[in-house]
């Protein structure tokens, strides 16, 4: 069962449509994952229409144009038209991963490895909201301890991870801030969708080696 959620704040944000593109992703793959989030994104959705309904005073003659385009919005299906799947899975070390809806159509970076650390960064062309990749830590894989100078998001797709502080399955949204130094590690395998905002800081081992497990983690 999903035990970490986006609060009301980003789910708000989220149905606003008022978040970075990177962190509409998360929202996005977590909503495919959670459906009591999706039942909440509808209800703020609703919400808002509502609101626009509420703006317009009722004895001014509203005018054609805004008619055709309330009808129009309000003809449109509550849920997002399915693209065709241009890529429904994707291929890792021989292994194939089903991919969430959200990023499907979102370009990447080819795979960078190190030891049984993987990591596509996804080109989003958005430098002030953080860099966003796709992780994949191979049966055993463990990240150097580290904290952060920023915000860290971590969303699993496939497979489970755990740290010192508990233990993560698909869909979970974890989001850290920079208070939380933490040892992730995976015993089957996982794919993650990964979410920065600043680099990461190790907290203990020999800082040369750690340097090039930062520029692959950020
Ligand atoms: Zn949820």
């Amino acid at each position: 069962m999903i035990n970490f959620h986006p609060d009301n704040a980003l789910l708000a944000a989220y149905a606003a449509d008022t978040l970075p593109l990177s962190m509409t992703l998360a929202v996005a793959i977590h909503v495919e994952f959670c459906p009591a989030c999706a039942q909440r994104v509808a209800d703020f959705e609703r919400r808002l229409a509502e609101s626009v309904l509420i703006a317009e005073p009722a004895d001014a003659p509203a005018e054609p144009a805004f008619d055709d385009m309330l009808s129009y919005i309000l003809a449109q299906p509550a849920e997002p038209l399915a693209l065709p799947a241009a890529e429904p899975a994707i291929e890792i070390n021989g292994q194939s991963f089903w991919l969430p809806r959200a990023l499907r159509h979102i370009g990447r970076q080819n795979w960078q490895q190190m030891g049984d650390i993987g990591r596509s960064r996804l080109l989003l062309d958005e430098a002030s909201s953080g860099r966003a990749s796709l992780m994949f830590l191979s049966a055993g894989a463990s990240v150097p301890q580290h904290t952060h100078k920023g915000m860290e998001l971590t969303l699993p797709i496939s497979g489970a991870f755990r740290d010192e502080l508990g233990e993560y399955i698909p869909g979970d949204f974890i989001l850290r801030d920079s208070r939380i130094a933490h040892q992730p590690r995976s015993k089957e395998g996982c794919l993650c969708f990964a979410l920065l905002d600043a680099p990461v800081q190790f907290t203990q081992g020999l800082p040369r080696i750690l340097n090039n497990f930062g520029d692959l983690l950020y």
